[in-house]
């Protein structure tokens, strides 16, 4: 008999205990040791991420039709947290690479199209970055200059894509132009395109040089003149992004999770801490001002994961998770900032020193408030949400 979960497309306690503890596994052994040195020297792990591909963390939500393992959402996001905790790099290399291409293309892309790139990338072969934000479209993305012309043979791109996580890395990037205009909505005429990163007319730009995830690459991606026949386009022509939008609802899933595995990681390291260091001849976890501070930290770590993994099952289920995916990603982002910079004040003059790594969770921590829609945004997703049918005594979908 197929337990509950199994039969709504999950994958299963058992198996899903031994997936997440690989990842852990292999996260504390080939990931954690490493972090502090790729952070210092802002080197990206081109090795460890090709291992990871190999070892199928390039195709977990991609079917195993299509070459991927064809995990649900909460299994995924679980293995996301496990990289994360060990490095955020290192988890927003993959979950970019996971969450938006592979989705997209999946959904979205021909038969084609996903023989030719979805199958390669979920066998970890090819990289993938996602490019549509640019110097003024960051919150307001329908506001997109990048533009695709059709030639009358060919598509020609031109535009300057900003922050592209993995930019220079990337085998191949999706990139989102505007393909017409449309006096009634600026968000209609944006199309994807699917842009091998070796084509003439790229140029990644250098790695910009961050505050956080300074083990990921971060570039923009200029296009000029980029040829590109027919087949390169993803989808409908003009419906791009209305695909954006739904593939960050699913981004923003595994943004929460980045979130909930650094604050995990910081947790772990203050109560340690708190344990074996002395002041006033006891340890300071017996100061109940310190103690309160790890158990409003451990709670909110908690409550965090709980509304992600509750969005994931609704996911899951086929249910809209609009709402659900910002509260998630709104409340663990800020739960991971709250967690980590009192994990700071737990190790008091030391937190502050690099030697010590919850300088760096602290840093890593930031940009979950930033990227794939900042807290603002969230709030203006939610709050909308708000006004549209919902039963207030039911959970939100
Ligand atoms: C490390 C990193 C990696 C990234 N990776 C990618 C990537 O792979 N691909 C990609 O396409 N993009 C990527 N981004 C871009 C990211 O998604 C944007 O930075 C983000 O969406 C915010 O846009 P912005 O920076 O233009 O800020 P702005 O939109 O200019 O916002 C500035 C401030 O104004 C607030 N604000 C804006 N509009 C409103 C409003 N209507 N109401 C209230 N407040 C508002 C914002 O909340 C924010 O506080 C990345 C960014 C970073 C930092």
């Amino acid at each position: 008999m197929p337990t509950p979960d199994v039969a709504e497309g999950f994958v299963g306690e058992d198996r899903r205990r031994e997936l997440v503890e690989a990842a852990r596994d292999f996260a504390q052994r080939e990931i954690a040791p490493y972090a502090r040195e790729w952070d210092e020297n802002r080197e990206y792990p081109a090795h460890t991420i090709k291992r990871l591909g190999e070892l199928g963390f390039l195709g977990l939500l991609v079917s195993e039709d299509m070459d991927g393992l064809g995990l649900d959402t909460l299994t995924y996001l679980m293995m996301v947290e496990e990289i994360a905790a060990a490095d955020a790099s290192v988890s927003i290399a993959l979950s970019v690479h996971n969450s938006l291409p592979c989705c997209i293309l999946e959904l979205h892309g021909t038969t084609e199209q996903q023989e030719r790139w979805l199958k390669p990338m979920a066998r970890g072969e090819l990289l993938a970055a996602f490019c549509v934000s640019e110097a003024d479209a960051g919150s307001d993305l329908a506001n997109v200059r990048a533009r695709g012309e059709w030639n009358g043979s060919n598509w020609v791109l031109n535009g300057t894509k900003a922050w592209v996580t993995n930019g220079d890395v990337a085998d191949v990037l999706l990139v989102m132009v505007r393909t017409s205009d449309d006096a009634s909505s600026r968000a209609r005429g944006l199309s994807f395109f699917i842009v091998p990163s070796d084509t003439p007319g790229v140029a990644a730009g250098k790695a910009e040089d961050k505050m956080g995830l300074r083990a990921s690459r971060t570039t923009q991606i200029a296009l000029t003149d980029v040829q590109l026949t027919a087949e390169h386009l993803i989808g409908e022509e003009g419906k791009g992004f209305g695909y954006a939008m739904e593939g960050l609802d699913a981004g923003r899933l595994s943004v929460a999770a980045q979130a909930i595995g650094i604050a995990r990681s910081a947790l772990e390291h203050a109560v340690k801490y708190a344990g074996e260091r002395k002041q006033f001849e006891q340890p300071i976890k017996d100061f109940q001002g310190v103690s309160f501070m790890l158990a409003d930290m451990a709670t909110r770590l908690s409550a965090a994961r709980a509304l992600l993994h509750e969005a994931a099952r609704a996911k899951q289920r086929g249910e809209g998770i609009t709402m659900r995916a910002s509260m998630a990603k709104l409340f663990a982002s800020e739960m991971a900032m709250f967690v980590t910079t009192r994990a700071v004040q737990v190790f008091g003059g030391y937190g502050y020193m690099r030697d010590y790594p919850v300088e760096r969770l602290f840093r890593d921590a930031k940009v979950t408030e930033i990227y794939e829609g900042t807290s603002e945004v969230q709030r203006i997703v939610i709050a909308r949400e708000l006004y549209s049918n919902h039963d207030y005594r039911r959970d939100w979908t």
